[in-house]
């Protein structure tokens, strides 16, 4: 049976505003106290936040599917092993990443010894949206322990369930004045702003970002803004009927992941004329393959969080269909009260239609028609820079031209998503989609200072270089002024 629905009903369990300030001042004392630095902490909390996840696992996976009834497997593959995945990879090179790096050096550093130090910022905010509630903490906040910051986490308001089991095991496995949970929703975020941070992680709405960036600006905090916005897959013309069907299964298989609720899935498709019909073939009868005749009993689907972005999306299809040339290749039903939304791929969908006014964030695909690869490139090139490109060619040169030109936080050829679970690369966007970047060695430069030591001899030889080389005044008399 499809996962139970429990999101409504629970009590969200917002930690109380006037509880920010000591929350704030004991992570600055713990920060300022430096044990948080030392590697024996840093890798007892990342050890401490990998049992956590390992032993709780199940009550993970629950809580996921109480809040929106994300697939077991989907939950565990994401919620879980990529984070333990993560952890790992970061404990392993925690030692290596933490020495100092040591700069060539110039005329003006001879003598001298000059390093570089990766020096944690300090007391870390990390907000989180509802989509992959346990990753989208878990993540920044490991790269965050790996670069031995204090951390408050803020989890979204509509994963309750989510929300609340984190309150409980975080205390429980975690340096408990060093890693808060705060919970809450708008109220709580802005009041939590209010406060003084070192710095900022958000991941969110590209609306929302532009707020916390403003709040950022009043302390100077440097900000990670891991934002959305609307992920093109382009089809290369030259493809064969063989390929656009392994094309199509492979962003069906990525775009329905989680009902589409994912800042990189696929958001609309740049397809050659004479390809529409064989992609739009394919990709009916891989949704059909994936989640059978009748969507809504299928275990593998994901509900959508709540009735309002459920209403919301299905507004859009419904305002899709509407318009003239549209052509629904498969799905298009939704059920408000039960949060679903069937897969759905709509063909003859224009520049301007419905679906092309604001990220989709569901599980609803548009085919645009696109005559050559230089106006799919040009198309990308006049919207906003989007989060992931996608390019399904066999064609190198073609690959690099597409993303040579067009802008993009990450691109992936002949696949999509995959990029998320790459720890050794970083994670981000440019422009609207975000700015800075996440995981493993870019994770922990991103939540560290880079401080250059510069560190000269006091000695007698070396003030002789000084003083017969015309560094000190006055100038005239030495030869090497102007
Ligand atoms: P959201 O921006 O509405 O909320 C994110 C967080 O901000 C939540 O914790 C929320 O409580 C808080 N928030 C909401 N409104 C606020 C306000 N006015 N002031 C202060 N804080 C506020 O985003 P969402 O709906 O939870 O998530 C969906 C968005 O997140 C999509 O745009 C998606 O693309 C993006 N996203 C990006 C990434 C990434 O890695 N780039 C990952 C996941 C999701």
């Amino acid at each position: 049976p499809p996962p139970e629905y429990y999101s409504s009903g629970t009590t969200f369990p917002s930690t109380p505003v006037d509880k920010f300030d000591k929350i704030v001042a004991t992570a600055r004392a713990t920060f300022l106290s430096g044990r948080t630095r030392s590697l024996s902490w840093r890798k007892e909390q990342l050890r401490a936040l990998y049992r956590m996840l390992d032993e709780n696992s199940d009550a993970i996976i629950q809580a996921v599917q109480r809040d929106f009834g994300k697939p077991t497997t989907e939950a565990f593959m994401v919620e879980v092993i990529l984070n333990l995945n993560h952890i790992v990879y970061c404990l392993k090179n925690i030692d290596k990443w933490t020495k100092p790096d040591h700069p060539e050096k110039g005329l003006m550093e001879l003598g001298a010894d000059l390093s570089i130090r990766h020096e944690p910022y300090g007391v870390s905010l990390i907000i989180a949206p509802w989509n992959y509630p346990w990753a989208l903490i878990v993540k920044p906040l490991t790269c965050a322990l790996t670069a031995g910051n204090v951390a408050i986490c803020k989890p979204s308001e509509l994963t309750p369930n989510c929300a609340a089991l984190m309150g409980e095991l975080f205390p429980k496995y975690l340096d408990r004045d060093a890693i808060f949970l705060v919970n809450g929703g708008v109220k709580q975020t802005v009041a939590l702003l209010e406060k003084r941070f070192d710095h900022i992680t958000f991941t969110g709405s590209t609306a929302v970002g532009k707020i916390i960036m403003a709040a950022a600006t009043r302390h100077l905090t440097p900000v990670i803004l891991e934002l959305g916005g609307k992920s093109p897959v382009v089809i290369d013309p030259e493809l064969s009927p063989a390929d656009i069907a392994r094309a199509g299964t492979r962003i069906v298989a990525t775009k329905f992941f989680n009902s589409g609720q994912t800042c990189i899935a696929p958001d609309y498709i740049l397809c050659p004329p004479h390809l529409l019909e064989p992609l739009a073939v394919a990709m009916r009868e891989a949704v059909v393959r994936f989640y059978g005749q009748d969507p809504s009993s299928s275990p593998d689907l994901s509900r959508i969080v709540n009735r309002n972005h459920t209403r919301r999306i299905g507004m859009l299809i419904d305002q899709q269909k509407e318009e003239e040339g549209s052509v629904v290749v498969v799905g298009g039903n939704w059920d408000e009260n039960k949060c679903f939304i069937e897969p759905t791929i709509i063909a003859g969908v224009d520049a301007y239609g419905p679906l092309m006014s604001q990220e989709i964030f569901g599980p609803v695909l548009p085919i645009l028609e696109s005559q050559s690869l230089n106006e799919a490139i040009d198309f990308i090139r006049e919207r906003e820079r989007p989060l992931a490109l996608y390019i399904f060619t066999k064609n190198k040169a073609t690959a690099e031209k597409i993303h040579g030109a067009a802008i993009s936080g990450s691109v992936v050829i002949n696949d999509a998503t995959l990029q998320y679970g790459a720890d050794s690369a970083p994670f981000g966007g440019v422009g609207h989609s975000g700015m800075g970047c996440l995981h493993g060695k870019y994770g922990f430069l991103s939540f560290s200072h880079q401080k250059t030591v510069l560190h000269k001899p006091l000695d007698w030889i070396s003030e002789q270089i000084f003083e017969n080389t015309g560094r000190y005044p006055p100038y005239t008399s030495k030869g090497l002024s102007r």
